[in-house]
Protein backbone atom coordinates (compact mmCIF):
# COMPACT_ATOMS: atom_id res chain seq x y z
CA UNK A 1 0.00 0.00 0.00
CA UNK A 2 0.54 3.53 -1.07
CA UNK A 3 1.54 5.56 1.97
CA UNK A 4 0.47 9.15 1.84
CA UNK A 5 2.53 11.83 4.06
CA UNK A 6 1.65 14.67 6.04
CA UNK A 7 3.57 16.97 3.85
CA UNK A 8 6.72 16.36 1.09
CA UNK A 9 8.38 18.54 -1.47
CA UNK A 10 7.38 18.98 -5.26
CA UNK A 11 10.83 18.38 -6.71
CA UNK A 12 10.79 18.43 -11.09
CA UNK A 13 13.50 18.10 -13.73
CA UNK A 14 14.12 22.17 -13.32
CA UNK A 15 15.22 21.73 -10.18
CA UNK A 16 17.31 19.16 -10.50
CA UNK A 17 19.24 20.83 -13.65
CA UNK A 18 19.28 24.44 -11.72
CA UNK A 19 21.28 22.54 -9.16
CA UNK A 20 23.46 20.29 -11.89
CA UNK A 21 24.56 23.83 -13.47
CA UNK A 22 25.75 25.23 -9.92
CA UNK A 23 27.55 22.18 -9.42
CA UNK A 24 29.63 22.59 -13.06
CA UNK A 25 30.18 26.36 -12.23
CA UNK A 26 32.33 28.82 -9.91
CA UNK A 27 30.64 29.47 -7.02
CA UNK A 28 28.99 26.77 -4.82
CA UNK A 29 28.26 28.76 -2.21
CA UNK A 30 28.47 33.23 -1.57
CA UNK A 31 27.87 33.29 -5.20
CA UNK A 32 24.70 34.55 -7.99
CA UNK A 33 22.28 32.18 -6.98
CA UNK A 34 21.94 33.83 -3.49
CA UNK A 35 22.01 37.08 -4.79
CA UNK A 36 19.55 36.00 -7.25
CA UNK A 37 16.98 33.96 -4.75
CA UNK A 38 17.22 37.05 -2.27
CA UNK A 39 16.08 39.40 -5.38
CA UNK A 40 12.98 37.03 -6.14
CA UNK A 41 12.17 36.36 -2.36
CA UNK A 42 12.21 40.25 -1.63
CA UNK A 43 10.03 40.66 -5.11
CA UNK A 44 7.87 37.97 -4.49
CA UNK A 45 6.75 39.33 -1.27
CA UNK A 46 7.10 42.82 -1.84
CA UNK A 47 9.84 43.61 0.50
CA UNK A 48 13.08 45.66 0.42
CA UNK A 49 15.36 42.96 1.19
CA UNK A 50 15.20 39.54 1.83
CA UNK A 51 18.59 37.72 3.87
CA UNK A 52 18.91 33.56 2.92
CA UNK A 53 19.78 31.56 5.95
CA UNK A 54 20.72 28.08 6.58
CA UNK A 55 17.25 27.14 8.03
CA UNK A 56 14.66 28.66 9.50
CA UNK A 57 15.76 28.77 12.70
CA UNK A 58 18.90 30.36 12.28
CA UNK A 59 17.05 33.28 10.51
CA UNK A 60 14.70 33.63 13.60
CA UNK A 61 17.98 33.37 15.99
CA UNK A 62 19.02 36.28 13.10
CA UNK A 63 15.71 38.20 12.97
CA UNK A 64 15.74 38.48 16.86
CA UNK A 65 18.81 39.54 17.08
CA UNK A 66 18.98 42.34 14.81
CA UNK A 67 16.32 43.83 17.02
CA UNK A 68 18.63 43.77 19.61
CA UNK A 69 16.64 40.99 22.04
CA UNK A 70 19.03 39.90 24.78
CA UNK A 71 19.20 39.07 28.15
CA UNK A 72 16.60 40.30 30.46
CA UNK A 73 14.40 40.92 27.82
CA UNK A 74 10.92 39.06 26.75
CA UNK A 75 9.14 38.03 23.59
CA UNK A 76 5.63 36.76 23.30
CA UNK A 77 4.75 34.24 21.01
CA UNK A 78 2.26 30.96 20.23
CA UNK A 79 2.73 27.72 22.24
CA UNK A 80 0.56 26.15 19.29
CA UNK A 81 4.35 25.85 16.74
CA UNK A 82 7.45 24.08 16.55
CA UNK A 83 9.76 24.86 19.71
CA UNK A 84 12.31 26.84 17.56
CA UNK A 85 9.81 29.67 17.49
CA UNK A 86 10.89 29.95 21.27
CA UNK A 87 14.57 28.93 21.16
CA UNK A 88 16.02 30.86 19.00
CA UNK A 89 15.18 33.95 21.73
CA UNK A 90 16.62 31.32 24.52
CA UNK A 91 19.49 31.39 22.41
CA UNK A 92 20.23 35.45 22.97
CA UNK A 93 19.29 34.63 26.84
CA UNK A 94 15.46 36.08 26.35
CA UNK A 95 12.41 34.86 28.28
CA UNK A 96 9.40 33.70 25.71
CA UNK A 97 5.90 34.34 27.46
CA UNK A 98 3.20 32.28 25.78
CA UNK A 99 -0.10 33.55 25.11
CA UNK A 100 -2.79 31.37 24.30
CA UNK A 101 -4.66 30.55 20.81
CA UNK A 102 -8.08 30.81 19.44
CA UNK A 103 -9.73 27.65 18.90
CA UNK A 104 -10.50 28.06 15.65
CA UNK A 105 -7.47 29.07 14.09
CA UNK A 106 -5.00 27.59 16.41
CA UNK A 107 -3.63 31.37 16.08
CA UNK A 108 -2.29 33.38 19.08
CA UNK A 109 -5.25 34.99 20.40
CA UNK A 110 -4.53 38.96 19.69
CA UNK A 111 -7.35 40.00 22.61
CA UNK A 112 -5.18 37.82 25.28
CA UNK A 113 -1.89 39.80 24.23
CA UNK A 114 -1.95 43.31 25.94
CA UNK A 115 -2.11 41.80 29.49
CA UNK A 116 1.12 39.95 28.93
CA UNK A 117 2.94 43.21 28.12
CA UNK A 118 5.63 44.15 30.71
CA UNK A 119 8.07 46.33 31.19
CA UNK A 120 10.65 43.90 29.82
CA UNK A 121 8.39 43.06 26.95
CA UNK A 122 10.30 43.65 23.35
CA UNK A 123 8.99 41.78 20.95
CA UNK A 124 5.60 39.89 19.79
CA UNK A 125 6.40 37.02 17.13
CA UNK A 126 2.95 35.94 15.55
CA UNK A 127 2.89 32.85 13.86
CA UNK A 128 1.14 32.12 11.04
CA UNK A 129 -0.32 28.47 12.06
CA UNK A 130 -0.63 26.46 9.36
CA UNK A 131 -0.51 28.97 6.49
CA UNK A 132 -3.56 30.90 7.85
CA UNK A 133 -2.09 34.57 8.82
CA UNK A 134 -2.50 36.49 12.60
CA UNK A 135 -4.33 39.40 12.57
CA UNK A 136 -1.36 41.13 11.95
CA UNK A 137 -3.43 45.00 12.28
CA UNK A 138 -4.18 44.15 15.63
CA UNK A 139 -0.69 42.98 16.68
CA UNK A 140 0.71 45.65 15.19
CA UNK A 141 -1.50 48.22 16.91
CA UNK A 142 -0.15 46.64 20.10
CA UNK A 143 3.41 47.09 18.99
CA UNK A 144 2.87 50.50 18.65
CA UNK A 145 0.80 51.50 21.22
CA UNK A 146 3.60 49.66 23.30
CA UNK A 147 6.69 50.35 21.64
CA UNK A 148 7.12 46.70 20.87
CA UNK A 149 8.93 45.05 17.65
CA UNK A 150 7.21 42.57 15.94
CA UNK A 151 8.74 39.39 13.90
CA UNK A 152 6.23 37.14 11.99
CA UNK A 153 7.24 33.37 11.95
CA UNK A 154 5.69 32.77 8.66
CA UNK A 155 7.81 29.25 8.68
CA UNK A 156 4.22 28.00 7.40
CA UNK A 157 2.41 30.84 5.40
CA UNK A 158 4.99 31.73 2.81
CA UNK A 159 2.59 32.82 -0.10
CA UNK A 160 -0.57 33.70 2.12
CA UNK A 161 -1.90 37.38 2.17
CA UNK A 162 -3.45 39.03 5.18
CA UNK A 163 -6.18 41.54 4.12
CA UNK A 164 -4.62 42.90 0.38
CA UNK A 165 -0.92 42.46 1.82
CA UNK A 166 1.06 39.67 1.45
CA UNK A 167 3.28 37.94 4.08
CA UNK A 168 6.55 39.25 3.93
CA UNK A 169 5.92 42.22 3.12
CA UNK A 170 6.33 43.21 6.49
CA UNK A 171 3.61 45.75 6.23
CA UNK A 172 2.93 45.45 9.92
CA UNK A 173 6.03 43.64 11.12
CA UNK A 174 9.88 44.81 11.32
CA UNK A 175 10.93 41.60 9.92
CA UNK A 176 9.37 37.99 8.80
CA UNK A 177 10.83 34.82 8.73
CA UNK A 178 10.51 31.48 6.03
CA UNK A 179 12.01 28.10 6.11
CA UNK A 180 12.44 25.94 3.41
CA UNK A 181 12.64 22.97 4.93
CA UNK A 182 11.22 19.80 2.55
CA UNK A 183 7.97 19.45 4.13
CA UNK A 184 7.78 23.49 3.84
CA UNK A 185 5.90 24.99 0.90
CA UNK A 186 9.08 25.44 -1.39
CA UNK A 187 12.19 23.61 -0.31
CA UNK A 188 16.24 24.18 -0.58
CA UNK A 189 17.05 21.08 1.47
CA UNK A 190 17.60 23.05 4.68
CA UNK A 191 17.02 26.84 4.82
CA UNK A 192 14.90 30.05 5.43
CA UNK A 193 15.25 33.49 4.88
CA UNK A 194 14.06 36.75 6.78
CA UNK A 195 12.77 39.51 4.61
CA UNK A 196 12.14 43.15 5.95
CA UNK A 197 11.99 46.59 4.24
CA UNK A 198 14.77 48.63 7.10
CA UNK A 199 18.46 48.70 6.06
CA UNK A 200 19.81 48.80 9.33
CA UNK A 201 18.06 45.09 10.05
CA UNK A 202 19.36 43.97 6.85
CA UNK A 203 23.01 45.28 7.67
CA UNK A 204 23.07 43.16 10.91
CA UNK A 205 21.24 40.08 9.24
CA UNK A 206 24.33 40.18 6.87
CA UNK A 207 26.74 40.49 8.90
CA UNK A 208 25.26 37.78 11.80
CA UNK A 209 25.54 35.12 8.88
CA UNK A 210 28.70 35.15 8.41
CA UNK A 211 30.46 35.74 11.77
CA UNK A 212 29.24 39.25 12.22
CA UNK A 213 32.52 40.56 9.86
CA UNK A 214 32.12 43.28 7.21
CA UNK A 215 34.12 45.05 4.84
CA UNK A 216 32.35 48.07 4.93
CA UNK A 217 31.95 50.73 7.87
CA UNK A 218 35.29 49.53 9.53
CA UNK A 219 35.66 50.94 12.88
CA UNK A 220 38.99 51.16 11.95
CA UNK A 221 41.13 52.55 9.44
CA UNK A 222 41.60 50.28 6.84
CA UNK A 223 44.83 48.93 6.37
CA UNK A 224 44.76 47.85 2.77
CA UNK A 225 42.04 45.69 0.34
CA UNK A 226 42.69 42.54 2.38
CA UNK A 227 41.11 44.52 5.79
CA UNK A 228 37.92 43.31 7.14
CA UNK A 229 36.46 43.50 10.87
CA UNK A 230 34.30 41.12 12.72
CA UNK A 231 32.54 43.72 14.76
CA UNK A 232 29.85 41.70 16.64
CA UNK A 233 30.25 37.84 17.65
CA UNK A 234 27.93 36.16 14.72
CA UNK A 235 27.74 32.34 13.03
CA UNK A 236 27.99 30.79 10.11
CA UNK A 237 24.80 30.64 8.92
CA UNK A 238 25.30 30.74 5.41
CA UNK A 239 23.03 29.11 2.72
CA UNK A 240 25.05 27.38 -0.48
CA UNK A 241 24.36 28.34 -4.08
CA UNK A 242 23.45 25.08 -4.60
CA UNK A 243 20.43 25.26 -2.32
CA UNK A 244 20.18 28.47 -3.67
CA UNK A 245 19.27 27.55 -7.29
CA UNK A 246 17.15 24.96 -6.49
CA UNK A 247 15.15 27.18 -3.72
CA UNK A 248 15.48 29.98 -6.95
CA UNK A 249 14.14 27.20 -9.34
CA UNK A 250 11.13 26.29 -6.79
CA UNK A 251 10.02 29.77 -5.78
CA UNK A 252 8.90 30.41 -9.85
CA UNK A 253 6.66 27.41 -8.93
CA UNK A 254 5.32 28.26 -5.61
CA UNK A 255 1.83 29.81 -6.35
CA UNK A 256 1.23 26.69 -8.56
CA UNK A 257 1.98 24.79 -5.47
CA UNK A 258 -0.58 26.95 -3.65
CA UNK A 259 -3.39 26.66 -5.83
CA UNK A 260 -3.10 22.89 -5.60
CA UNK A 261 -2.93 23.14 -1.78
CA UNK A 262 -6.08 25.15 -2.04
CA UNK A 263 -7.95 22.94 -4.71
CA UNK A 264 -6.80 19.95 -1.92
CA UNK A 265 -8.91 21.88 0.59
CA UNK A 266 -11.71 22.22 -1.61
CA UNK A 267 -11.71 18.85 -1.86
CA UNK A 268 -12.03 18.07 1.08
CA UNK A 269 -14.48 21.01 2.35
CA UNK A 270 -17.13 19.56 -0.06
CA UNK A 271 -16.36 15.35 1.72
CA UNK A 272 -15.74 17.00 5.08
CA UNK A 273 -18.31 19.97 6.21
CA UNK A 274 -20.81 19.82 8.37
CA UNK A 275 -19.00 16.09 9.74
CA UNK A 276 -19.93 15.07 12.96
CA UNK A 277 -16.81 13.99 13.45
CA UNK A 278 -14.86 17.11 13.35
CA UNK A 279 -13.81 20.83 13.35
CA UNK A 280 -12.23 21.48 9.72
CA UNK A 281 -9.84 24.40 9.18
CA UNK A 282 -11.42 28.09 9.18
CA UNK A 283 -10.42 30.92 6.80
CA UNK A 284 -11.38 34.30 8.11
CA UNK A 285 -12.34 37.28 5.90
CA UNK A 286 -9.24 38.99 6.55
CA UNK A 287 -7.09 35.90 5.09
CA UNK A 288 -6.11 34.16 2.55
CA UNK A 289 -4.41 30.79 3.65
CA UNK A 290 -1.64 28.83 1.94
CA UNK A 291 -2.56 25.75 3.63
CA UNK A 292 1.12 24.55 5.04
CA UNK A 293 -1.08 22.14 7.07
CA UNK A 294 -4.82 20.60 6.78
CA UNK A 295 -4.91 20.94 10.25
CA UNK A 296 -8.65 18.64 11.64
CA UNK A 297 -9.99 18.73 15.37
CA UNK A 298 -11.74 16.09 17.04
CA UNK A 299 -15.34 16.98 18.13
CA UNK A 300 -15.96 15.81 21.59
CA UNK A 301 -16.60 11.93 21.99
CA UNK A 302 -13.62 11.92 19.74
CA UNK A 303 -11.11 13.39 21.32
CA UNK A 304 -10.97 10.72 24.04
CA UNK A 305 -10.09 8.34 20.28
CA UNK A 306 -7.61 10.50 19.27
CA UNK A 307 -4.55 7.98 19.87
CA UNK A 308 -6.53 5.09 18.44
CA UNK A 309 -7.73 7.13 15.61
CA UNK A 310 -3.98 8.47 14.53
CA UNK A 311 -2.51 5.07 15.00
CA UNK A 312 -5.43 3.73 12.65
CA UNK A 313 -4.82 6.56 10.01
CA UNK A 314 -0.79 5.64 9.98
CA UNK A 315 -1.81 1.52 9.63
CA UNK A 316 -4.17 2.09 6.63
CA UNK A 317 -1.09 4.54 5.18
CA UNK A 318 -2.39 8.06 5.78
CA UNK A 319 0.79 9.89 7.18
CA UNK A 320 -1.17 12.12 9.35
CA UNK A 321 0.94 14.34 12.40
CA UNK A 322 -0.18 16.26 15.15
CA UNK A 323 0.80 20.10 15.22
CA UNK A 324 1.73 21.02 18.33
CA UNK A 325 2.53 19.55 21.15
CA UNK A 326 2.62 23.08 23.19
CA UNK A 327 6.21 24.18 23.56
CA UNK A 328 6.06 25.02 27.45
CA UNK A 329 4.90 21.11 27.88
CA UNK A 330 8.60 19.86 26.46
CA UNK A 331 10.46 18.97 29.39
CA UNK A 332 13.43 21.63 28.86
CA UNK A 333 10.63 23.81 29.14
CA UNK A 334 9.36 22.39 32.35
CA UNK A 335 12.91 22.39 33.54
CA UNK A 336 13.13 26.46 32.98
CA UNK A 337 10.00 26.76 35.55
CA UNK A 338 6.76 26.82 32.62
CA UNK A 339 3.86 24.51 33.74
CA UNK A 340 1.07 22.57 32.08
CA UNK A 341 -2.28 24.98 32.10
CA UNK A 342 0.00 27.67 31.35
CA UNK A 343 -2.52 28.28 27.54
CA UNK A 344 -5.69 25.98 28.29
CA UNK A 345 -7.38 26.58 24.82
CA UNK A 346 -3.54 25.60 22.94
CA UNK A 347 -3.45 22.51 25.33
CA UNK A 348 -7.07 21.04 24.46
CA UNK A 349 -6.58 22.25 20.61
CA UNK A 350 -3.58 19.77 21.03
CA UNK A 351 -5.64 16.98 22.36
CA UNK A 352 -8.02 17.45 19.30
CA UNK A 353 -5.80 18.20 16.66
CA UNK A 354 -4.83 15.94 13.98
CA UNK A 355 -3.16 17.00 10.41
CA UNK A 356 -4.32 15.21 6.96
CA UNK A 357 -1.93 15.17 4.18
CA UNK A 358 -1.77 18.05 1.93
CA UNK A 359 1.56 18.76 -0.53
CA UNK A 360 1.01 20.08 -4.05
CA UNK A 361 1.66 16.79 -5.83
CA UNK A 362 -1.09 14.62 -4.12
CA UNK A 363 -3.59 13.35 -7.23
CA UNK A 364 -7.29 12.54 -7.01
CA UNK A 365 -6.78 8.91 -6.11
CA UNK A 366 -5.00 9.86 -3.31
CA UNK A 367 -7.63 12.64 -2.14
CA UNK A 368 -10.22 10.42 -2.03
CA UNK A 369 -7.70 7.84 -0.53
CA UNK A 370 -7.89 10.05 2.16
CA UNK A 371 -11.15 10.89 2.68
CA UNK A 372 -12.46 7.49 1.99
CA UNK A 373 -10.21 5.49 4.80
CA UNK A 374 -11.46 9.17 7.00
CA UNK A 375 -15.08 8.00 6.97
CA UNK A 376 -14.28 4.70 7.21
CA UNK A 377 -12.23 4.93 10.35
CA UNK A 378 -14.62 6.94 11.92
CA UNK A 379 -16.92 4.34 11.31
CA UNK A 380 -15.42 1.58 12.40
CA UNK A 381 -14.72 3.49 15.91
CA UNK A 382 -18.70 4.08 16.33
CA UNK A 383 -19.56 0.54 16.10
C1 LIG B 1 9.80 24.72 10.28
C2 LIG B 1 9.55 25.75 11.29
C3 LIG B 1 10.59 26.46 11.94
C4 LIG B 1 12.03 26.10 11.79
O1 LIG B 1 12.48 26.03 10.51
P1 LIG B 1 13.72 25.06 10.13
O2 LIG B 1 13.98 25.45 8.71
O3 LIG B 1 13.26 23.66 10.29
O4 LIG B 1 14.85 25.41 11.03
C5 LIG B 1 10.24 27.48 12.79
N1 LIG B 1 8.96 27.80 13.04
C6 LIG B 1 7.95 27.12 12.47
C7 LIG B 1 6.55 27.54 12.77
C8 LIG B 1 8.21 26.07 11.59
O5 LIG B 1 7.20 25.40 11.06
Amino acid sequence: MKYIPYGRQCVDKDDINAVISVLKGDWLTQGPNITGFEEGLAEYCGAKYAVTFNSGTSALHGAYYSLGLGEKDEFITSPNTFVATANAGVYLGARPVFVDIEQDTGNMDVQKLEKLITKVTKLIVPVHYAGHPVDMEKVNNLAQKYHLHVVEDACHAIGSHFKTGKTGACQYSDLTVFSFHPVKHITTGEGGAVLTNNKEYYNKLIMFRSHGITKENLINEAEGDWSYEMQFLGYNYRLTDIQAALGLSQLAKLDTFISKRREIVRAYEKAFHDNPYFNIPVEKDYAYSSYHLYPIRLKDPYKENKKLLFNRFRELGLGVQVHYIPVYSQPYYQNLGYTKGLCPVAEDFYQREISLPVYPSMNDQNINYVIETIFETFQEIKE
